[in-house]
């Protein structure tokens, strides 16, 4: 636990479960996984049955069971973005040792409660997760130089309406906007990712824009502190064609940090999309701002995009009664049907106070703006800007970083 200028880091309960790593196999549309096992891991089982879960963050190393009650995002296709979605059934060790199951079709209110926990109610142990058959993607890259918060908002507006999904990284210090479009491949192109060709394809999404863009950008860029807009320019000047390939090409691995490294850190922020435009504009302009001020800006601003609610379709797919049964209570996604977007600062260099200092204003400005911050993913987060409801917590595993929230 840490605290840092009076504001103690997001720490939960801390957990080795490594010996909870065995992934119990298929049954029918859904995968039962121990709360140990990793995202990564997970994506590698699935693609043998030619199968995927549609949540695939670039963050292979998160755990199941951290995330079925956590936040988390991806700017995913054709099914929900954050894994808590997906989740059909749980068992978990309660605050008298006891296990505990719970299950979508059985009790949806009390599954969904538990799943905006942060784990304050009790450690998963197994989760039943939603699986369908792998869809192949086509991915393009796009580099805009952007001149105002406006601009960059512009493009970001309009790629969102042209594709089924978007990432994008916003860099304000170089005038740089890179977009990344995920679309649902052409009939052929699938065809071409199912047959003998595969590993072609996907190779050429591996080693093209995806991985390239993940890795040079925020992993190395980032980690070692290199500009990221030289190289990404580079990078999209030349040989960038859209690459078709499955989800699982987005996972990466990342190396054990090393007490002192400099490694790559974000915060996170949901807000609405018809907040696109007001919002990226005057995020621009508190980034210059905060710069002239301080001598030191965050690196750049990750963008996703992820709606929010069930469809009529999932719900029947599950024999829940109706979407709207099937919202969630509180927290990251808990509004009505619609778009959030995620706009989160990103550093290479989490040590420098200044990126404290940075979040601290980020997210007073964002919640006074309407965000909804997360409790695990938000950084510089005060009491009395974001609320974890008091019966979702159990004394028992209730941290002070948590504690500071119970309303
Ligand atoms: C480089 C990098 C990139 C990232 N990119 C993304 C991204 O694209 N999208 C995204 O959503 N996230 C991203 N993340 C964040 C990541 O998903 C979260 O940090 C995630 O919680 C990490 O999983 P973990 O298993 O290490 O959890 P931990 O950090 O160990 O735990 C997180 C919380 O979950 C609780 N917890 C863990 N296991 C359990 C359990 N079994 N039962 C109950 N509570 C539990 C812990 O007590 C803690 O409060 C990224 C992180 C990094 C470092």
């Amino acid at each position: 636990m840490h605290s840092v200028n009076g504001c103690i880091t997001n720490t939960g309960t801390i957990l080795n479960m490594s010996g909870l790593n065995q992934i119990k196999g298929v049954e029918s549309s859904c995968v039962r996984v121990q709360a140990g096992v990793k995202l990564a891991d997970l994506h590698e089982y699935l693609a043998k049955q030619d199968l995927e879960v549609s949540f695939s963050p670039e963050i292979g190393d998160a755990t199941v069971g951290s995330l079925v009650v956590c936040t988390s995002k991806d700017s995913s296709i054709d099914g929900p973005g954050y894994l808590s979605a997906l989740v059909t059934d749980v068992t978990y060790v309660d605050e008298d040792g006891c296990l505990v199951s719970l299950s979508l079709a059985k009790d949806p209110s009390a599954l969904l409660a538990f799943t905006c926990s942060y784990g304050m109610m009790g450690i998963v142990v197994e989760a039943v997760l939603e699986v369908r058959r792998r869809i192949a993607i086509t991915t393009s890259g796009y580099a805009f130089m952007t001149r105002s918060g406006e601009d960059a908002a512009a493009h970001l507006a309009q790629a969102q309406q042209q594709h089924d999904a978007l990432f994008a990284i916003l860099v304000p210090g170089k005038q740089h906007l890179y977009v990344e479009a995920r679309d649902k491949a052409s009939k052929s192109a699938a065809r071409l990712a199912r047959s003998a060709a595969l590993s072609a394809v996907r190779t050429l999404g591996v080693n093209g824009f995806v991985k390239a863009f993940m890795q040079r950008t925020k992993y190395n860029c980032f980690l070692r502190g290199t500009p990221m807009g030289k190289k990404m320019a580079k990078l999209l000047a030349k040989d960038n064609p859209p690459t078709t390939h499955y989800r699982r090409a987005f996972v990466n691995r990342y190396p054990a940090v090393e007490p002192g490294s400099r490694r790559l850190d974000f915060s996170f922020v949901e807000f609405d999309l018809p907040q696109l435009q007001s919002v990226v504009a005057e995020c621009w302009e508190r980034h210059f701002e905060f710069k002239q001020r301080t001598g030191w800006a965050p690196s750049g601003y990750g963008v996703y995009f992820v709606p929010r609610g069930w469809t009529q379709q999932r719900a029947l797919q599950h024999n829940v009664s109706g979407a709207k049964a099937l919202a969630k209570p509180c927290g990251n996604f808990s509004g009505p049907p619609g778009v959030s977007f995620m706009l989160d600062p990103i550093t290479g260099d989490c040590d420098d106070p200044r990126w404290l200092q940075f979040n601290l204003e980020y997210s007073a400005w964002a919640v006074s703006r309407g965000a909804t911050p997360s409790l695990s993913q938000s950084k510089g987060l005060l009491p009395g800007q974001a609320g974890l409801p008091q019966q979702l917590t159990r004394s028992r595993f209730l941290t002070p970083h948590y504690a500071q929230f119970v309303e």
